[in-house]
């Protein structure tokens, strides 16, 4: 499986970081892959995570 495109910059600068996350070097932002969808998360200068809108897993997966 490869990895998938950032869902916001649609970039393939991206990192895993987790089983089923990853990372944007270009956006910096976290994002997580279910069935549901694609979560994003900003990753904020203190190193907390804030939610994102979530996006269909069809813009990214396909
Ligand atoms: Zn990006």
């Amino acid at each position: 499986m490869k990895d998938p495109l950032c869902p916001a910059c649609g970039g393939r600068n991206v990192g895993r970081v987790g089983t089923v996350q990853y990372y944007c070097w270009d956006c910096f932002i976290e994002f997580s892959l279910s069935p549901r969808g694609i979560r994003m998360f900003r990753v904020e200068a203190d190193g907390e995570l804030s939610r994102m809108d979530q996006v269909g897993p069809e813009e990214v997966m396909s």
